[in-house]
């Protein structure tokens, strides 16, 4: 349930109701929005308790949260959420652009990278150290080596970096190097790594699983948020259908579903969407016009070459062009890119 506070409201009056509502066992979660302060309680609710807290000062109403998430609800909380990676803000009018190779294999091709993506205009680099691959024969990624690559390059190049943790034991190490966290579409239900992730302080972007549903998506979520860490981006990947000529479905209408259900701020990956080179900018183009706040784009100096999904991965001068044809999609949707 939520305790809506008057607009008034004091900041003892809601210092004592969230007092008594801890004394009652339960687990709060505070947001003060623009229009309303509120308190998410969590916990089993007992006879005669919602009229002794209706009855405190400063508090307007409570109100149930029917739907299974609560704090990743738009009934908890209306605006949207805005993340603040290392000063690059996620869910504001200004798309985030995060680029990369699939994985981090030296530190030249990471600082080539850096360099041109930058230039381009994205805001955010990518690239993986721990790589969850399908086939146990692949390239794992550099590990820790990989995480001191980025962090050397990210410092050197001005531009903060997103990363996937695939082990709970690996969490506070990643902490350690990374801006941002991202939990793969593989891990998106490891309950133990996404708890583990909500205890840090670090910014995570949750990617779908690949044949979840919208409503396991944000009970993911919820996961995180529970546990005290309200900085998640979710981020669309597309899912598993019985379509073969790409690699996954991209499902544009979770878009605005999102929207509608969550006020987390959500990003479109056209990459792993699609597997294809050619369709990254139709796809990115689509994912704007249908509300996301920001892409994530696999570049590559040398695709040809990548350790990993390279048939994905855009050239620099291919990543340049894409970010231009973007332009006047975000002006069309009053953003800037
Ligand atoms: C990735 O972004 O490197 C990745 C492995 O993607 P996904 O988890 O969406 O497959
Ligand atoms: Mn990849």
């Amino acid at each position: 349930m939520i305790v809506v506070m008057n607009e008034g409201a004091t900041e003892a009056q809601i210092e004592h109701v969230k007092e008594k509502l801890a004394a009652l066992g339960f687990g709060i979660h505070y947001s003060k929005g623009v229009e309303r302060t509120v308190l998410g309680v969590i916990g089993q609710k007992s006879p005669g308790l919602l009229e002794s807290i209706e009855a405190m000062e400063g508090v307007e109403k409570i109100v149930p949260i029917m739907k299974p998430f609560k704090l990743a609800s738009q009934e908890f909380k209306r605006e949207t959420t805005i993340v603040d990676v290392s000063g690059v803000k996620i869910g504001s009018s200004k798309l985030v652009v995060m680029a990369g190779p699939c994985a981090v294999e030296n530190e030249e091709q990471m600082l080539l990278t850096a360099k041109a993506v930058k230039k381009a205009g994205a805001s955010m680099l990518r690239g993986g150290a721990f790589k969850p691959r399908t086939s146990p024969y692949a390239f794992q990624g550099l590990e820790e080596d990989g995480l001191k690559i980025l962090k050397q390059v990210s410092r050197e190049v001005g531009i903060p970096f997103v990363t996937e943790v695939v082990n709970p034991r690996d969490v506070d190490l990643v902490v350690e190097y990374a801006d941002m966290l991202q939990i793969g579409a593989r891990n998106m239900q490891n309950f133990t790594l996404l708890k583990e992730v909500g205890k840090t302080k670090k910014p995570v972007m949750l990617k779908r699983g690949l044949a979840a549903t919208i409503e396991e998506w944000l009970m993911a979520a919820e996961y995180i948020l529970s546990e005290g860490n309200y900085d998640v981006v979710l981020c669309e990947r597309g899912i598993r259908t019985y379509e073969t000529s790409t690699r996954n479905t991209l499902d544009l209408s979770a878009i605005p579903t999102i929207k509608r259900l969550s006020h987390l701020p959500v990003v479109v990956d056209p990459s792993h969407a699609s597997g294809k080179r050619h369709l990254v900018l139709p796809l990115s183009r689509a994912a704007i016009a249908a509300g996301a706040d920001g892409l994530i784009i696999e570049v590559h100096p040398d695709p040809e070459n990548a350790l990993s999904d390279g048939p994905q991965s855009l050239t620099f001068d291919g990543f340049d062009e894409v970010m231009k044809k973007l332009e006047p999609i975000a002006t069309a949707m009053e953003r800037q890119i």
